[in-house]
């Protein structure tokens, strides 16, 4: 069998760790795939997007920037991608391009995992981006107790929440003395902004991390040890990073394109060995 085209889009896609773990995934089920960084700039991304219809390519995983405006560029969206507004994973069905969103699924299932009983929390979401959006979406299918979010700018979220058709959350601004009252009413904590992989940066101040209740989780998407992290395990505080999220969405899109179960051990595996390189 010929070997097939399979690749990430997206600008920068130089330091993605999804060509490792997807590779590994299709060597290890004995797919001939080759996994590709394909850089593209917005200009060239009609263009990236039409070659995904050849017999001889799978399809795609999207990224930043581009997750928004793929999803006008291909022929149909799942129910998922059309309330997210976002494309991670282009599957090519004989020619057509079907759009959907599996970080949806990524944080569900690595929530789930690192906290059994979640729907009893209340969850501070901090952002309003497109990662944040699949954050608040499978936070509101699992039904927890309540939902806050905290956004620089407050108005950004208050349209995801209506876009995600999300009744009954909060929104909060960015701001020291709003964030101390939701942190002590709060259990879980998701950091869904793109502060972390600074680490000159944090996005809450070290004396808030304090009122957390220590039985709690501080989820940071970034996948590396990111200051708000260590300063939480430093008090005792349960820490999740963006990895496992990351893994299972491309597990997800494994089986998107394949029609196979994912080897999800062999990709976690891949995806913390090239985490540490
Ligand atoms: P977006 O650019 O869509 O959103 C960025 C968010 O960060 C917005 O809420 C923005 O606030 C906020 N923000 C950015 N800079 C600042 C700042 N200086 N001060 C306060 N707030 C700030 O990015 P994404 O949602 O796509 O990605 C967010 C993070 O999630 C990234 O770190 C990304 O790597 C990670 N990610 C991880 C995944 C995983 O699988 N683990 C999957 C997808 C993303 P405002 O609205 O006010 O501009």
């Amino acid at each position: 069998m010929d070997i097939r085209r399979i690749g990430v889009i997206g600008d920068p896609v130089a330091h993605s760790l999804s060509p490792v773990f997807q590779q590994a995934a299709f060597d290890a089920t004995g797919i001939p795939a080759r996994y590709e960084r394909w850089h593209t700039i917005a200009a060239e991304l009609p263009e990236r997007v039409a070659g995904l219809r050849t017999a001889d390519c799978f399809g795609a995983n999207v990224t930043v920037p581009h997750k928004v405006a793929v999803a006008a560029l291909v022929d149909s969206l799942s129910e998922t991608a059309q309330r997210i507004g976002a494309v991670n994973t282009v599957i090519n069905q004989d020619g057509r391009l079907h759009g959907d969103n599996t970080d949806l699924y990524g944080f569900m299932r690595s929530l789930l995992t690192a906290r059994p009983g979640v729907e009893r929390d209340r969850i501070l979401i901090i952002g309003a981006g497109g990662a944040a959006r699949a954050v608040v979406a499978a936070v509101a299918e699992i039904g927890v107790t309540g939902i806050t979010i905290a956004n620089r700018s407050p108005e950004r979220a208050t349209q995801m929440l209506a876009d995600l058709r999300v009744d009954g959350a909060a929104v909060i601004p960015l701001a020291e003395w709003d964030l101390m009252g939701a942190i002590r009413d709060h259990s879980v904590i998701v950091n869904a902004t793109s502060i972390g992989w600074n680490d000159d940066q944090m996005v809450l101040a070290p004396e808030l991390l304090d009122a957390v209740d220590p039985r709690g989780l501080i989820v940071d998407l970034t996948y590396r040890d990111t200051p708000l992290l260590i300063q939480a395990k430093a008090r005792g505080i349960g820490i999740l990073d963006g990895l496992p999220m990351l893994v299972h969405q491309g597990a997800r899109s494994f089986e998107l394109w394949t029609g196979l179960d994912a080897p999800i051990d062999i990709m976690m595996a891949a995806a913390e060995r090239a985490r540490e390189t």
